[in-house]
């Protein structure tokens, strides 16, 4: 897999309030580092950067080396599967959703990847809920139904560097932890970013990552961090 690096990072938005303040970090080939801190201490802000989305960064942000820069968008997009925090449908079938990404993929595919995010049973559900056109089939999705869906697309689109933001904090403690089990199976031996609010859910994480007001505050392994939870 990739190695993806953060090189003394700074960024801030519109305001010239400092968001990121130096961050240095590397996530190793097919390992899984998990950056976690208090709310508003900047971790949504590097999953955006990862993504591109702003491009006025100071420092520099790498793939296997190559500036960010330098890299499309369009390959970009291909390298990188996100589970983001809040999942936006296309008003179509789940199936449509899941196998969006990868349209190339077998039904087959499409229902083991929605069976592994535990939606199998209502992949031909419309997500825009009931109404007179759709009947039965339209579904209002919960937040955690849409999240899952969000993971079925991941695990079908199986991408060489993932990012987990927040991947499974709409889930019940039930529904958490099978889907931590999917999330696990598919991050497995890929380059993996997990951002997260609370150590707990990120006990196998290779290095953990303490973000603080947008620094890094401490780093080490679940073992030496865990009083800090
Ligand atoms: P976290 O994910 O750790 O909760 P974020 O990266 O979302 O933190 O946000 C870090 C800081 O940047 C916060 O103070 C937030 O208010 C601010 N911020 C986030 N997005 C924007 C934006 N689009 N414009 C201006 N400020 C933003
Ligand atoms: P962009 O968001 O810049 O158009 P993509 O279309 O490749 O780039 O989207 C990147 C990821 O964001 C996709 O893999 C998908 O998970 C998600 N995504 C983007 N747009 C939507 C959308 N309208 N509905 C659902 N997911 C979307």
């Amino acid at each position: 897999g990739p190695v993806l690096r953060f090189e003394d990072v700074r960024f801030h938005y519109d305001s010239n309030r400092p968001i990121l303040k130096g961050v240095s970090f590397e996530v190793p080939a097919g390992k899984t580092i998990a950056v976690v801190g208090p709310s508003g201490a900047g971790k949504s802000t590097i999953s955006r950067l990862i993504y591109r989305f702003y491009d006025t960064i100071e420092g520099k942000i790498t793939i296997d080396g190559q500036d960010l820069r330098d890299v499309t968008q369009k390959s970009l997009r291909a390298a990188i599967g996100m589970v983001p925090q809040d999942t936006v449908l296309f008003n179509d079938t789940i199936a449509y959703n899941i196998r969006y990404g990868r349209p190339d993929a077998t039904d087959e595919d499409v229902r083991a990847a929605a069976q592994m995010a535990q939606i199998g049973d209502f992949i031909e559900s419309l997500p825009q809920g009931y109404d007179t056109q759709v009947g039965e089939r339209g579904l209002k999705l919960s937040g955690g139904e849409k999240q899952r869906v969000a993971i079925a697309r991941t695990i079908l689109k199986a991408p060489p560097i993932l990012i987990l933001d927040e991947a499974t904090s709409a889930l019940d403690t039930q529904t958490e932890q099978e889907i931590q089990t999917a999330l696990d199976t598919v991050s497995k031996g890929r380059t993996t970013l997990v951002i997260a609010h609370r150590l707990s859910t990120v006990v196998n994480a290779d290095e953990i990552i303490v973000l603080r007001d947008g620094q890094i505050a401490e780093r080490g392994r679940h073992g030496d961090l865990i009083a800090l939870d």
